[in-house]
């Protein structure tokens, strides 16, 4: 056996044996690395469920492959370095395969230090088949716009389309998939919302539930753990999302409900980025599901545009940005990130319950992500750097390619409009009208000033006031900048005053 492939942990697709297949290559003539790198486990304060989630679906990956006629090398090593070294020494394989790595810091190992840890060996690397997208699909465009990208995706992979067109004569159902949480969960009845299921640990999680609960550096809830780990598991775990949440997943998918983490959304994104999910069966079953009439258009649509639009948006981002992207601020935003990002104790509720979820269990739905988190985060002036880093840490699916783009782009604005095309602001108004946290809330949503004035507003008024030249620029926002300079100059100043305070007493304490 002269040829080793080696698996890199967020790469563990069903499609390996075919992808080798066309290669020549099978378990009689090549043989399978895989590594696990103690100092990658300790490398940041990683969510203690996204630990668990990663290294016991790689060894059940390993199992799985075993079980087919494949022989692993499955290693334990100090860091991928030395695990390769260690490989290479006791088996001197030929030449070595390798997929692309998703992450620059990836790539940037594959290229310049694993070419002198393999010896005489040869380094193949394959190209990176789980994503669809090229930066090259994004044109020329400094700030390309997602909806042009995501009609090229419809084109190229079919669905939702019928003679080159789009089916229903709609490219897009967005503008009726806003709806704000229903009376009734607004009154604390959510039983229509239906329960996620759960997988309980096998013998393999157990062990690395323990294995986990001995590393010093991590961060979240070491409990309740219950996420699937095999590509079995996680099929079924989406055949669930088909049955009971994709019908209503479109018109619910910006409302956010107290103790109500994953509404009607798929939470898939831990699973489709380790490879276990892939883009175009989940596609196919909710395109089906709305041929056999089991899902309305509006959240099928909506679905695929997710996974086809945004996922393959984002991620070409991140190759054509990167490494620039990672660093990029321009609004000069310095305030450090605050405490309560990680321990929760902040009197408010939308921020207190969003920190909650993600020490639970390393989620939030979008809407908490983008409109909670982030964008308190951005009208603070908090450093876009440090969010992204607790992004990163925090979230049982952050990997640097979704999250950096996400948090530097769409988050913070930081890339000055690469990702979106305006920044994602908004005032306690918005999260009043899609959430049921302001009811709960020692703050008023509808008060700018005084102690009991919800600290977003002010915050967003200054952070207009402070971006005026900026936001006025762009048709998209010179509303808010308008309104601004007409309110009278002593209320201006008040709300600067009062959102200087909340800087004092929020993030700075
Ligand atoms: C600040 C910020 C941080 C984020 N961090 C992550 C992250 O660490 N990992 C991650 O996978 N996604 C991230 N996202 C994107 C998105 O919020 C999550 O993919 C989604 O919430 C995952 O939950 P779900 O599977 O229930 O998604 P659903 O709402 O059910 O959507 C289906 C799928 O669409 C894809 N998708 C939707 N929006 C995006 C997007 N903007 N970027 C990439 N994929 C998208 C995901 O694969 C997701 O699983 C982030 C977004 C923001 C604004
Ligand atoms: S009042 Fe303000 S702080 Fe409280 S939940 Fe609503 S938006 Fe959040």
């Amino acid at each position: 056996m002269h040829t080793t492939v080696w698996i890199l942990g967020d790469q563990l697709s069903p499609r390996w044996a075919a992808w080798l297949r066309e290669r020549g290559l099978g378990p009689h003539n090549a043989r399978v690395l895989m590594i696990e790198s103690a100092q990658r486990l300790r490398a940041r304060p990683w969510h203690r469920h996204k630990l668990i989630l990663v290294l016991s679906a790689m060894r059940h990956f390993a199992e799985q492959l075993r079980a087919e006629g494949w022989t692993v090398d499955y290693r334990v090593a100090l860091n991928f370095a030395q695990g390769v070294r260690a490989h290479v020494q006791t088996y001197s394989p030929q030449r070595v395969l390798v997929m692309q790595p998703s992450t620059w810091q990836g790539a940037q190992f594959v290229v310049q230090r694993l070419p002198a840890l393999l010896g005489s060996a040869e380094l193949i690397v394959l190209p990176n088949r789980m994503f669809l997208a090229r930066p090259e699909d994004l044109g020329r465009a400094r700030s390309p716009l997602l909806e042009t990208f995501y009609r090229q995706m419809r084109r190229r992979t079919g669905f939702l389309m019928e003679n080159g067109q789009p089916v229903g004569g709609q490219w897009n159902y967005d503008a009726l998939n806003r709806q704000p949480p229903r009376k009734a969960w607004r009154e604390g009845d959510t039983r229509d919302i239906p329960p996620l299921p759960t997988f309980p640990p096998d013998a393999i999680t157990r062990a690395v539930i323990a294995e986990v609960a001995r590393i010093e550096t991590a961060w979240g809830a070491l409990e309740g753990f219950a996420l699937p780990v095999t590509r079995a598991d996680a099929l079924r775990f989406f055949e669930d999302f088909i049955a009971h949440r994709l019908p209503l997943f479109g018109p619910y998918e910006d409302a956010m409900v107290s103790g109500q983490p994953f509404l009607f959304h798929a939470v898939i994104s831990p699973l489709i980025n380790l490879g276990l999910l892939e883009r175009d069966e989940l596609c196919a079953a909710a395109e089906r599901a709305w041929r056999e009439g089991r899902a309305p258009l509006q959240s099928v649509e909506g679905f695929i545009r997710q996974l086809i639009g945004w996922r393959e948006f984002i991620y070409a981002i991140y190759w054509r940005e990167m490494p620039r992207l990672r660093t990029m601020n321009v609004l000069g935003a310095q305030h450090p990130l605050p405490r309560f990002y990680w321990d929760a104790q902040t009197e408010m509720a939308c921020l207190r319950e969003s920190v909650q979820s993600v020490w639970t269990r390393g989620y939030t739905h979008h809407i908490q992500r983008l409109m909670v988190l982030s964008n308190f985060a951005m009208l603070a002036g908090v450093s876009p750097q440090a969010l992204n880093e607790w992004f990163l840490s925090a979230y049982v699916d952050a990997y640097d390619w979704v999250v950096t783009p996400n948090v530097i782009g769409m988050g913070t604005f930081a890339d000055g409009g690469i990702v979106g095309t305006k920044p994602y602001a908004a005032s306690a108004n918005y999260i009043n009208k899609m959430s049921t946290y302001c009811m709960r809330c020692r703050y008023r949503p509808d008060k700018r000033l005084g102690d009991d004035a919800c600290p977003f507003n002010a915050l967003y008024w200054d952070f207009i006031a402070r971006h005026a030249d900026r936001l006025a620029a762009n048709p998209r926002t010179a509303m808010p900048v308008r309104a601004l300079r007409q309110m009278p100059e002593g209320d201006v100043r008040a709300l600067r005053a009062q959102a200087e305070r909340w800087v004092r007493e929020l993030i700075q304490p």
